[in-house]
């Protein structure tokens, strides 16, 4: 019998579970994490980091007590370094291949140094940056999520005058609606947006869809250049038919979580099953336990080295009390009266690079299940565009400078071939665009000086 309801932990238990999970490093704390650094000479860990961030110039400015400059040496390199130090699986990154780590099997602490460093810079309220001298020249920029946000930040720096045109009420993208609560705490995301914009020169047009309220087109006509970084629009469908209620996507319900003023007044079920191996199932699956569901149960079609969650990230849920169960996906739910009473799971096998059910099955009782097997392009948002933009593998295909195959405009973050629905990996996307954009825009006044 279905058993969504509110309210199952006392609100106060609920806020104790989505404070910081992990906490920040004292003054001491950091200056000794910072003196394990080797300041090695070609650091692997640079090269590891998708922003190339000067990691071990940033270490050795914590060691020598100069915080704040080792925030600048961040931000310098990754203008979202505060929400990545919480968000970035450094374990498959920096950490992942920090020297410590392969010879002692403990890695330096770089993202909590990293926050460590960025925590310092805001709360002594250090802006690093202004718009730089006003070119006359104007872009526009689709989503205020990570991509769209670094590569409005960097173009302003430039002098560039840029126009962002936001779907939602609320800038921020990933990092406002789709990271888990207790990551991005004590309103972490938004204070880096506000960061962000205090550069200057800087708009935002809120509530501006594209393919609904702008076009490409249009944009190309009144902007100098165009940068699409409006991630992901639609999630896969399971494909089992009508959905009873009490199925929801994931996506969704994280977003709302996020948002949400008061989490005790959220829907959770006594038993969730969450269909996924990723970020997001990880995610969806340790909150809903931190909301009081009693049983929570992630069923992924293959093994845990596929998964792409982290192994950190799969010890959280299992700290939290998720159970993980491979090689499985499900093959129908159960109702009753329109609600779901439980999701029929099928034993699977890899057999030459896909998936093949072995026809065992096993019936998991749940009044909650949440996909999430992965967000979509919609193709629609550039559907009455007047060229069309090349598309590979399903997303926007771009040159290393995140050029499109239409003269002029740009893309990065998720909606790119290969975007890695990582904050690091979208930031790197639209510094490196706006890198781009101002070499064509300082090219072409050149020009028309001469
Ligand atoms: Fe320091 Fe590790 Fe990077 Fe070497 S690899 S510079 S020890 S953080």
């Amino acid at each position: 019998m279905s058993d969504i309801r509110s309210g199952r932990l006392h609100r106060d238990l609920i806020e104790a579970a989505f404070g910081d999970m992990t906490p920040p490093l004292g003054l001491n704390e950091a200056r000794v994490a910072a003196e394990r650094c080797l300041f090695c000479h070609d650091a692997p860990c640079v090269k590891a980091c998708p922003t190339s961030i000067d990691i071990p110039l940033f270490i050795r400015q914590i060691a020598a007590h100069n915080p704040i400059g080792a925030a600048r040496t961040i931000l310098d390199a990754n203008i979202m370094g505060a929400m990545c130090a919480r968000v970035c699986p450094t374990e498959n990154l920096c950490e992942g291949v920090c020297v410590r780590e392969v010879s002692e099997g403990k890695a330096i602490e770089i993202g909590r140094l990293q926050r460590h460093a960025t925590d310092a810079a805001f709360a002594a309220g250090r802006q690093f940056y202004k718009a730089g001298p006003p070119t006359g020249r104007r872009v526009a920029v689709i989503g205020a999520g990570p991509a769209g946000l670094a590569c409005a930040h960097k173009l302003a720096t430039l002098g560039h005058a840029v126009t962002i045109f936001e779907a939602r009420q609320k800038a921020g993208g990933l990092n406002e609606f789709g990271i888990a609560a207790y990551k991005a705490t004590n309103g972490i995301a938004q204070e880096e947006v506000d960061y962000i914009l205090a550069v200057g020169a800087i708009t935002i047009e809120q509530g501006k869809r594209l393919g609904r309220d702008v076009t490409v087109s249009g944009l190309k006509r009144e902007f100098d250049a165009v940068f699409l970084g409006m991630g992901l629009g639609g999630v896969n469908a399971l494909g089992l038919g009508a959905e009873p209620e009490g199925v929801l996507d994931a996506v969704d319900y994280i977003a709302e979580l996020r948002q949400a003023p008061d989490k005790a007044a959220l829907p959770v079920g006594r038993r969730v099953v969450v269909i996924g191996g990723g970020m997001t199932a990880i995610d969806i699956a340790t909150q809903v336990k931190k909301l009081g569901a009693e049983e929570v149960t992630i069923a992924y079609r293959r093994g845990k080295e596929q998964m792409s969650a982290s192994a950190h990230e799969q010890d959280v849920a299992q700290t939290h009390g998720v159970t993980i169960r491979h090689w499985m996906r499900p093959v129908g739910f159960v109702s009753q009266g329109g609600k779901l009473a439980a999701v029929t799971l099928e034993y699977v096998r890899a057999e030459g690079g896909t998936i093949k059910g072995t026809g065992e099955t096993v019936t998991v009782p749940c009044d909650q299940l949440f996909k999430a097997i992965g967000q979509i392009f919609t193709p629609a948002d550039l559907a009455s565009e007047e060229a069309p933009i090349t598309m590979k593998a399903g997303r926007i295909d771009v040159d290393p400078e995140r050029r499109t195959s239409w003269p002029g405009v740009w893309a990065g973050g998720d909606c790119i071939t290969g975007g890695q629905d990582l904050t690091v990996s979208a930031v790197e996307d639209g510094k490196q665009a706006a890198l781009s954009i101002d070499r064509m825009l300082t090219g072409a006044m050149r020009q028309a000086a001469e």
